[in-house]
């Protein structure tokens, strides 16, 4: 129930009903109007790519026009949970805003019906705010923001019609330049949108909830994929996943975790988590899960390590195994000069010794970087210059050369 399908001459809602949802036309035009005594008042003509709707959705109140289909038309649904959801996010004062400015629409729409000349409302943002122009300011928002409603429910189905893949990048010992372990990454091949990448829809989904079973794929896949791996390696190998906030909220997941680490016969050690400095802010649960993670002996990674808030207190309080230096200084940095970059990641490399941490550099390039970060002192470490991320197989064959 995401779309929905009227045909010309059809009524999609009246003035009056109940708002239960909002739409976006996909295709055809609509056409929004009321009643003013006996006449039919046009209010707006919209086309593809609008919205329309939503106030009744926000306010609770009923639907203060009617809307009909001009043409055949398909409309995208956005649920009262999908626009409460992100109200609720929104900064007080904004949420405040919006009342007054749907208490100040309602009031515009009554003054129309009853004296049939005070402003359509169609205008009335640009009565309210004479400063915006809607045409420039607005559009090019609302189709972004309009595009991120249509992907949380694409993503809704993306799941159960198996559009999610898992890559693996190796992690490399940087002395023996042998293979460790991977790092488990996801892509969505979308019918509709092709290749998107996990930087445009995990912030989605983490937002959505919809992370938490996302995220339960991704260790199934990867254990998975780990045992089909160490079923022709003799040495230990390891599997990294990126945990987003939003999982460690949820009280099962280590209770899921164990039980495919228990169901793949791995040791807890081969499962390796990688957070965000963000995270352990962002999550009261944090310091009681990192610690429960520490006493069943998964190892944790602080991934993109110096970018957050770097905070030398928790990684006193905490119990962290690896430290991870961002991509964005091993790529800054440069041998000649001996840039503050390469300062930073030599810093970093210490302070994970230490503190009895591994480091890992990550986003290694060239073999420049390599020979400096070896320099530093640094164990391991993961990048283009070794292997891009692969799919399961060129990842078992990456142990053939
Ligand atoms: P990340 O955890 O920092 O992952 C490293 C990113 O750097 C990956 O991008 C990887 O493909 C890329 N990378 C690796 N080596 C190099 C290199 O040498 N040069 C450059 N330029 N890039 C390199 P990717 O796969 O696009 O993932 C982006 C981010 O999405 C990840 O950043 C991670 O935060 C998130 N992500 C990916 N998979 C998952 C997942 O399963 N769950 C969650 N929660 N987040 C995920
Ligand atoms: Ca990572
Ligand atoms: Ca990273
Ligand atoms: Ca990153």
């Amino acid at each position: 129930l995401q779309t929905r399908r009227v045909q010309a001459g059809e009524s999609i809602f009246y003035e009056g009903d109940r708002g239960d949802f909002a739409y976006i036309i996909e295709e055809g035009q609509v056409e929004i109007w009321t009643q003013v005594e006996d006449k039919r008042q046009i209010l707006n003509h919209l086309n593809p790519g609008s919205m329309f709707g939503e106030i009744a959705l926000i306010d609770g109140q009923p639907r203060s026009a009617s809307a009909t289909a001009l043409t055949d038309v398909r409309l995208t649904l956005v649920t009262k949970e999908q626009v409460n959801r992100r109200i609720q996010e929104a900064d007080p004062l904004l949420r405040m805003l919006l009342l007054m400015v749907m208490r100040y629409f309602r009031s515009e729409t009554q003054n129309f019906r009853s004296r049939g000349k005070a402003l359509a409302p169609k205008f009335f943002l640009e009565k309210l705010y004479p400063d915006i122009n809607p045409q420039k300011d607005i559009s090019f928002r609302l189709t972004e923001a309009v595009d991120l409603i249509r992907m949380e429910n694409e993503l809704r189905t993306a799941l159960d019609e198996q559009q999610f893949k898992l890559v693996y990048q190796p992690i490399i010992d940087l002395e023996t330049q042998s293979i460790t372990g991977f790092e488990a990454l996801i892509r969505w091949q979308s019918p509709k949108r092709g290749f998107v990448r996990p930087d445009e829809f995990i912030p989605l989904a983490e937002s959505t909830s919809l992370i938490v079973p996302i995220g339960q794929w991704v260790i199934q896949t990867g254990l998975e994929a780990l045992t089909k791996i160490q079923k022709r390696v003799n040495h230990p190998v390891s599997m990294s996943f990126n945990i987003a906030s939003r999982q460690i909220e949820e009280p099962n997941f280590l209770e899921f975790l164990l039980d495919c680490a228990e169901k793949y016969r791995l040791d807890y050690q081969q499962v390796k988590l990688e957070i965000l400095e963000r995270t352990l802010f962002d999550s009261e649960r944090a310091i009681a899960w990192v610690q429960q993670c520490h006493a069943l002996g998964f190892p944790l990674v602080l991934d993109d390590f110096g970018t957050g808030y770097s905070s030398l207190q928790y990684l006193n309080e905490y119990n962290l195994n690896t430290l991870k230096i961002d991509k964005s200084f091993v790529q800054g940095m440069n041998v000649e000069s001996n840039n503050k970059s390469c300062s930073i990641c030599q810093a970093i490399v210490n302070l994970s010794k230490t503190l009895g941490m591994t480091v890992v550099a990550e986003g290694i390039e060239t073999d420049e970087h390599l020979q400096a970060l070896k320099s530093f002192g640094c164990t391991y470490g993961q990048g283009y210059f070794f292997s891009r991320p692969v799919p399961l197989e060129e990842a078992i064959a990456l142990f053939e050369d």
